[in-house]
């Protein structure tokens, strides 16, 4: 899931600084689940901006909704009333629900409440680690589905550097090394000799750095 982190109150009262009736949108999907942005996030923010605004003399109105996926046009279309008798939306979306927001109210101010951090997973009780960089041509099949390029800090395809102590990552010792994971698992999994071949150097022009990718599915379209 995409994993995002509120920005604190201090900065989002900032951001609406300029504005007297504001609609706060939390989003129900992945983050609600990363305890960033769903309803609950929404409610305990907009009752934090609300007495900030107070306390320094310039109250705020603000309603507050959480739609199903802000990142998909079908849900928010329900928002149109709402946005429309509000200065601004705080969007507590990721970074895809925030600009899907602005993009569909273009006349209207958008604003970001959280950080949009990674693709990753719940480790434990509020711990999530970041697992994939979706660089659009997954190795996962010949790292034993271990992702050296998002979990090895060098993300090297010929690993390990040789700078792991037992079974750290030299970079940052609060990790596993990610080489030291993708051989267990290969040899748990009785394939180490995928690793016997050097890996060429990635094709990266199906990542980000030639900017916004997109996917067509012609077979699912009308
Ligand atoms: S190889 Fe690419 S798509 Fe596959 S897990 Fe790693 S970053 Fe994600
Ligand atoms: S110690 Fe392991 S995870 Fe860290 S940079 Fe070296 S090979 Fe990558």
């Amino acid at each position: 899931m995409i994993v995002a982190s509120p920005k604190s109150i201090k900065e989002i009262v900032s951001l609406i600084d300029r504005h007297q009736k504001v609609l706060f949108v939390g989003c129900g999907t992945c983050v609600t689940v990363c305890l960033a942005g769903g309803e609950r996030e929404v409610g305990i923010a907009a009752y934090a901006v609300r007495m900030a605004r107070k306390l320094a003399g310039k109250p705020v109105e603000i309603e507050q909704v959480t739609i199903e996926r802000q990142c998909e046009n079908e849900f928010l279309k329900d928002l149109v009333p709402m946005v429309a008798r509000n200065e601004a939306i705080v969007s507590f979306g990721c970074g895809a629900g925030v600009q899907a927001i602005a993009e569909r109210f273009s006349t209207k101010p958008v604003y970001a409440a959280l950080n949009t951090e990674f693709l990753g997973i719940l480790e434990e009780q509020a711990l999530w680690t970041e697992k994939c960089m979706a660089c659009g041509d997954c190795m996962l099949a010949t790292f034993g589905g271990i992702c050296p390029v998002t979990r090895c800090a060098k993300r090297m395809l010929n690993g390990p550097c040789g700078g792991s102590t037992e079974d750290r990552c030299e970079v940052a010792d609060d990790r596993s090394c990610a080489w030291q994971l993708i051989y267990k698992r290969l040899k748990d999994i009785g394939q180490l000799d995928r690793l016997e071949p050097i890996i060429p150097p990635k094709d990266w022009s199906h990542a980000w750095h030639s900017g916004a990718r997109k996917t067509v599915r012609p077979e699912h379209r009308v």
